[in-house]
């Protein structure tokens, strides 16, 4: 033992001097409320779909307490979110509750699983009181369903015969599975996958802000798909692609899944159509005419939420599964699993595509524009202003400028050549007349600028 040791033993008896002294501290410090004691019986939950879920605690409390939280972690989610509830004014044996509205933007989508717990603390600065956990899944509860399983997929429906449900449950097995067998993942867990048999239905499950067009959804949080498929429907070609391409999403999820970056939505997408339906002759005409006519969208217009309008939503879908295929050809299906799957690393998307390839993504897009014989795309948006005059000497960036960030206007690329001309009429002059030609240089890039937004305009 070091003299450093020594110096900080306490005996026995003296600790115990100290925990007596320090139990009377307390006891005079903390309040009367703050030793009432909280006994919790066994805690409820109800649910009425597109209504709330109502958590109910049954307890004993001593005193009114202090504070009183409920806990609530759904599926996915890391940590409990926390809603203070108003705390009763008195104790005795007593039932909090509290209501979570599920109507309007407060919607929660059907198989969510919730997990509760009830938090009391008697007073200010006493340790709170946990209660026992309560389960819930929060169910649509507006029709009766009927459920056949497989080995991972589980399809509920209620408008159908048995053969129905049996025929989706096959379709959903063989996706999952030559999904996961392509991507190297061991799919275990169930998916659940609701089938609604008509519009109304399917979009109050989905919840307002669903978007128009939309037949299906996969929410890999809840490992939940969703899809409006009509009995008399089962057997259209369509369903044995939409419920793949769903499929195929929550797998991507699992083979993606990481804290930090999602891949970009073309990627993801495009696998989807690829692997339920193919690059097939619809989409092939509609990324070689998009190519004809100089509208088609860069891959880097393309990494998040698609675009809104029929033609061009179409034409992403279109796109995407074009540029898997395009992959698939240049670099084989093997580099374009080793780059799905790494983005489970945490990758950004150039270093996940410079390891798979050795092309970052522009290089990629360009590849990819350059196999379909087009040209690059111009850039739509705001444009930055136009370059002025500069000094001499300044005109390199200028041009450099003027032609990279603004390829859709004439007018950086005029006010650019106007600049590069006063650079080349002002060396080896006297400065006086360079900076009189100067003035009339900005004179002409100016003249030049409106035009070319009159010409824009017009
Ligand atoms: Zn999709």
């Amino acid at each position: 033992m070091s003299a450093g040791d020594r110096s900080r033993t306490t005996t026995a008896p003296a600790r115990a001097a100290i925990g007596i002294v320090l139990s009377a501290l307390a006891l005079a410090l903390v309040p009367t409320a703050a030793r009432a004691a909280t006994t919790f019986g066994s805690p409820t939950v109800e649910s009425t779909f597109g209504t709330g879920i109502t958590f109910r605690q049954p307890v004993t409390l001593d005193a009114a307490p202090a504070r009183v939280e409920l806990l609530i972690t759904t599926g996915g989610s890391g940590g409990a979110s926390v809603i203070d509830v108003t705390p009763p004014a008195g104790g005795g044996s007593i039932v909090l509750e509290h209501r979570l509205n599920t109507t309007g933007t407060e919607h929660v989508l059907p198989n969510t699983p919730f997990t509760a717990r009830w938090r009391v603390t008697s007073a200010i600065g006493a340790d709170p009181a946990l209660g026992p956990p309560v389960s819930t899944t929060y169910v649509d509860d507006r029709f009766t369903w009927q459920t056949v399983s497989g080995p991972v997929v589980r399809v509920h429906w209620y408008q159908g015969s048995q053969v129905f449900g049996e025929r989706a449950l096959r379709i959903g097995e063989d996706a999952i599975a030559k999904t996961a067998t392509l991507l190297g993942v061991t799919e275990k867990e169930p998916v659940d996958f609701f089938v609604y048999a008509d519009q109304q239905a399917f979009y109050d499950a989905l919840g307002p802000g669903t978007r128009e067009n939309v037949g299906g959804q996969a929410n890999a949080e809840i490992r939940t798909l969703f899809a409006l498929i009509r009995p008399e429907d089962i057997d259209a070609s369509w369903v044995s692609i939409v419920i793949p391409h769903e499929l195929v999403h929550l797998v991507f999820d699992a083979a993606v899944k990481n804290p930090y970056h999602f891949p970009p939505r073309w990627l993801n997408e495009g696998l989807a159509v690829y692997l339920s339906q193919g690059f097939d002759a619809g989409d092939r005409s509609a990324v070689a005419n998009a190519a004809k006519a100089g509208t088609l969208v860069p891959l880097t217009g393309l990494g998040g939420q698609f675009p809104t309008s029929a033609d061009a939503f179409s034409l992403a879908y279109a796109e995407s599964v074009s540029a898997v295929d395009f992959f698939i050809r240049a670099h084989g299906q093997d580099a374009l699993v080793a780059l799905i799957r790494s983005y489970a690393d945490g990758r950004t998307d150039d270093e996940a595509f410079t390891a798979a390839i050795g092309q970052d993504v522009s290089g990629f897009d360009a590849a990819w524009l350059a196999d379909l014989g087009a040209a690059a795309p111009q850039r739509a948006g705001p444009c930055p202003a136009p370059a002025g005059p500069l000094p001499v000497g300044w005109t390199a960036a200028v041009a450099s400028q003027g032609t990279t960030l603004c390829a859709t206007s004439g007018t950086a690329a005029a006010a650019t050549q106007s600049a590069n001309g006063l650079g080349g009429l002002a060396v080896g002059a006297f400065v006086v007349a360079a900076l009189l030609l100067a003035v009339g240089a900005f004179a002409v890039a100016t003249r030049l600028t409106r035009r070319a937004r009159d010409d824009t305009a017009t």
